[in-house]
Formats: C-alpha cells, sequence, structure tokens
C-alpha cells in the first residue's frame, strides 16, 4: 500500500534541497533586474536568505537524526531511521510505529501530535 505519507527525514531532506533550488532562482532571477539596483538587491538577499536557512534546515536534520531510532524495516528489510511514535519507511513507506498500542492500526500522523496524545490521557 503506498501511503501519501513519507518518511520524515527524507521529506525535511527534500525541502531543504527544494530550497537551495530556489534560492539559485530567486538570485538568477535578480539578474534580469540589473538596471534596477534596489530591484536586483532585494532578489539577491531574498536568494541568500533562502539558502542560509536550507544551511540551517540541514543542520536540524543532522540533529534530529541523532535522535532518530535506527528500525529494520519488516517489509523490505532495510535499515530506516524513524522519529515519533508513527513514521515511514525511508526506502517503501512502510507505515512503522515504535508504540505497541498503535501495532496494526491504521497509519495517522495525528499519533504524532502532542494535542491527540494528551487527549488520549484524559
Ligand atoms: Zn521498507
Amino acid at each position: 500500500m503506498a501511503l501519501k505519507y513519507s518518511n520524515k527525514i527524507n521529506k525535511i531532506r527534500s525541502i531543504a534541497l527544494g530550497l537551495v533550488f530556489a534560492g539559485m532562482i530567486i538570485m538568477y532571477i535578480g539578474l534580469f533586474f540589473r538596471e534596477t539596483e534596489w530591484l536586483m538587491l532585494s532578489f539577491m538577499i531574498l536568494g541568500v536568505l533562502a539558502i542560509g536557512l536550507s544551511t540551517v534546515i540541514y543542520f536540524w536534520i543532522g540533529m534530529l537524526s541523532t535522535r532518530a531510532v535506527p528500525v529494520e524495516c519488516p517489509s523490505c528489510g532495510k535499515q530506516t531511521k524513524m522519529l515519533g511514535r508513527v513514521d515511514a519507511c525511508m526506502f517503501c513507506k512502510e507505515p512503522l510505529t515504535l508504540d505497541k498500542d498503535l501495532e496494526g492500526k491504521e497509519f495517522d500522523e495525528k499519533y504524532n501530535s502532542k494535542q491527540y496524545q494528551k487527549e488520549q490521557e484524559s
């Protein structure tokens, strides 16, 4: 079963990669406004900000990875990393959980939310 949901670390990584490209495209667009200095400068600054932000995100992924739990995917047998109570395999998107109570239940991202956990406890 293909999930719309994908592995969190992979997802964040693709956002960061997207930002690098966005930053480059923004700076490239800026070159078209060479005659209007302030406009070109604004594009350049925006581009640099996007790339700077992606660097921060990459740094954040690095920190998240150290907290991620390495598990062997029961479906494809590869080593994957998961974050939170529920996550998906990086390779085959098999839903994974660390929580025995959630085993066999339909995959839902809400299990990761703090609000939901609070509701369950009360
Ligand atoms: Zn897998």
